[in-house]
């Protein structure tokens, strides 16, 4: 099975419908179909099968096209973070050795600057209509491809989010894209649902809730960008049944009293994921939105998605076992956990680990890193670079990543454990906590706290608070305030950034 025949089993059945949108433009499922021949013709033209080609925009119609014309083509897709640095870009142009590029106008000039050796085909606003590519596209043919895609060649090589080192270029195969685009329809009931695309679509998450909205024969509204009080009024006025979001942009839409004010009656089912989510926020979420919610974990070396809590793990939280909504939940059908210790054995049940993933999602390879894919993937399990542990019943608990973890007096800190006991303070909007140097333990942990705007919560609320609650080697030995919090585009904590002052001259 090819990426794009998860289009056209649908495009065949129900050809007329529509299929996304972005509010200005609607495509049925055949005219997106078409555009994913036109475009698919263009990069077979212009590329060899397996060759590489970088695409940037943001969220949009054509980001899509060019998602499933890539796989008519057998060309390789490698979506950019519009948020990066234009250095970023070029670290990824040149690792993927991508010789065409195809941009959004807004960010032509800032690639071209870096990669000034890449054909460019640029997407405009003003395009008179249909799709906003460049005229030599539009152009061409309708016509089906005569180009033979083995299902085990590379779809997309999607670089991971660079947020504790260099971004890996991770090859994700035909056969792996789509199975994981079956696994996550499956544990969603994503079926003929009314869905937005809100997560930005260059991230493995987003491509493949796409994938897997359209497996399911979803309709699909895409948002440009996240702005959460016209996601809120699109969510309700749209009457949105499945949607997906970053915690951080769930903890933006709880604090804003419009959530409390709209009706989202239709909505089934709000997916989280891409970071862990604090408890305190969503109890907050579950109760203001009072539809089902799902957890997604996993990263870019596993497709997307390895694990989910479902939304009847929720309903048992509040009913009789809280904890598990500190889980990120079991494994998607086909998909194995281990926990291991340092030396590869496993741990028992409860004891952190590091977790490893085995199933049919997971990545081919890091592209041109020989070294960490075989670190990597370890005998078909991928090591993922993240503590945590089982229970009893197979839930997996996500305790911190092993580069985050603080080593305190020889005694290992997750600073998640923290953040959760600080997310219960009133006044605390957002906190992060890092390890900074001491002389005496290693290591000690700090809190950077975003204080709520009509807060007088001070440093020493926040220590009192952690006293009562924390064993002493575990307490923020200093609180910082500060407005916000660096974050990814999928909203994750920019830890490597908060710590880097610490740190100068010393790591
Ligand atoms: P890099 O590997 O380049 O440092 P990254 O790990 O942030 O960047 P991604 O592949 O986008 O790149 O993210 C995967 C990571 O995100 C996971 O390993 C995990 O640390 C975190 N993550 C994803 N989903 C969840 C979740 N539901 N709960 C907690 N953490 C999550
Ligand atoms: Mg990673």
């Amino acid at each position: 099975m090819r990426v794009h025949e998860l289009l056209d089993h649908w495009a065949h059945r129900f050809p007329d419908e529509i299929y996304v949108s972005d509010g200005d433009r609607s495509l049925t499922w055949n005219e997106m179909r078409e555009w994913t021949h036109r475009v698919g013709n263009w990069l077979a033209d212009a590329l060899q099968p397996g060759d590489r080609f970088c695409m940037l925009d943001r969220n949009s119609l054509e980001m899509i096209a060019l998602y499933f014309g890539a796989s008519r083509a057998g060309v390789v897709p490698v979506p950019l973070n519009f948020r990066l640095a234009p250095q970023e870009w070029k670290y990824i142009v040149e690792d993927a050795r991508c010789t065409l590029a195809v941009v959004h106008e807004d960010y032509e000039q800032a690639l071209t600057s870096v990669v000034p050796g890449v054909t460019v085909s640029v997407m405009r606003d003003d395009t008179p209509s249909g799709l906003r590519f460049a005229d030599d596209v539009v152009a061409y043919p309708a016509d089906r491809i005569d180009r033979d895609v083995p299902a085990e060649s590379v779809y997309h090589q999607m670089y991971t989010s660079g947020t504790t080192g260099k971004p890996k270029g991770a090859m994700v195969t035909h056969r792996a894209a789509c199975t994981n685009a079956f696994q996550i329809q499956l544990a969603l009931d994503a079926n003929r649902k009314r869905t937005l695309c809100v997560m930005p679509l260059f991230h493995a998450g987003a491509a493949l809730q796409i994938f897997a909205y359209t497996t399911g024969g979803c309709s699909i509204r895409v948002v440009r960008d996240f702005d959460r009080a016209s996601v809120l009024r699109s969510m309700s006025e749209l009457r949105i049944q499945l949607l997906t979001l970053a915690p951080a942009m769930i903890q933006d839409m709880v604090a804003d009293p419009l959530t409390a004010e709209l009706d989202f009656t239709g909505l089934d089912l709000m997916v989280y994921g891409s970071a862990p989510m604090a408890v305190e926020v969503l109890k907050k979420a579950m109760s203001l939105f009072g539809c089902d919610f799902a957890q997604a974990y996993g990263m870019t070396e596993s497709c997307a998605v390895a694990t989910i809590l479902a939304p009847e793990d929720h309903h048992r939280a509040l009913e009789s076992n809280p904890r598990i909504l500190m889980s990120a939940g079991r494994p998607v059908i086909g998909t194995a956990l281990r926990v291991t210790a340092q030396d590869g054995s496993d741990v028992p049940v409860e004891s952190v680990g590091e977790v490893l993933v085995r199933g049919p999602q997971l990545m081919s390879g890091c592209w041109a890193l020989e070294d960490a894919t075989r670190a990597t993937l370890d005998g078909g399990w991928l090591r993922t670079g993240d503590a945590g542990y089982l229970d009893t019943e197979g839930f997996l608990y996500i305790s911190d990543r092993v580069k985050d973890m603080i080593i305190s007096g020889g005694e290992n800190i997750y600073p998640r454990e923290i953040e959760e006991v600080l997310f219960e303070m009133e006044g605390v909007a957002d906190v992060a906590v890092v390890g900074v140097p001491s002389e005496r333990w290693g290591e000690s942990p700090i809190a950077i706290v975003v204080p709520d705007k009509d807060t007088d919560l001070t440093e020493q609320d926040v220590l009192d608070h952690c006293r009562a609650h924390l064993a002493r080697f575990k307490r923020p030995v200093e609180v910082s305030f500060v407005e916000s919090l660096p974050r990814s585009a999928v909203g994750k904590v920019l830890k490597r950034d908060l710590r880097a002052p610490y740190w100068r001259g010393l790591a």
